[in-house]
């Protein structure tokens, strides 16, 4: 099972306990393109911890009209609090995987 597939919930911005409230106040998307990076992705035969080859300038999707339906239904949570205030990439989709326990393979991270 993948990091997508483990993040279903009835409440995809209650975080767990341990983390701190500042989690929750992130709703809305800001393209900080960490979960383009940080998880494995299927469909696009993407590893953990490299970037999406459809990952352009300034984190934006490139095939965004005509992306997997994996990254269609994906929404923010609490997680994207966490990671998108973190000034780079790379520290997001490092942060990102230390939430999930996860180690990046290959090259990218
Ligand atoms: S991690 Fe969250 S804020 Fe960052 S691109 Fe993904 S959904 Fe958007
Ligand atoms: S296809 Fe687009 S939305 Fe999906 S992971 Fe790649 S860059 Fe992100």
């Amino acid at each position: 099972m993948t990091v997508v597939e483990e993040r279903s919930g009835s409440d995809l911005f209650t975080a767990p306990g341990d983390y701190p409230p500042r989690s929750a106040w992130q709703r809305d998307c800001t393209a900080c393109g960490a979960c383009c990076t940080a998880p494995d992705i299927a469909a696009l035969a993407k590893p953990l911890g490299v970037p999406c080859v459809n990952l352009g300038a300034g984190c934006l999707c490139a095939v965004y009209a005509s992306r997997p339906a994996v990254c269609r239904n994906y929404r923010p949570d609490w997680v994207c609090g966490e990671v998108a205030p973190l000034p780079t990439l790379e520290a997001r989709a490092r942060r990102f995987l230390e939430i999930y326990g996860l180690e990046p393979v290959g090259r990218g991270l």
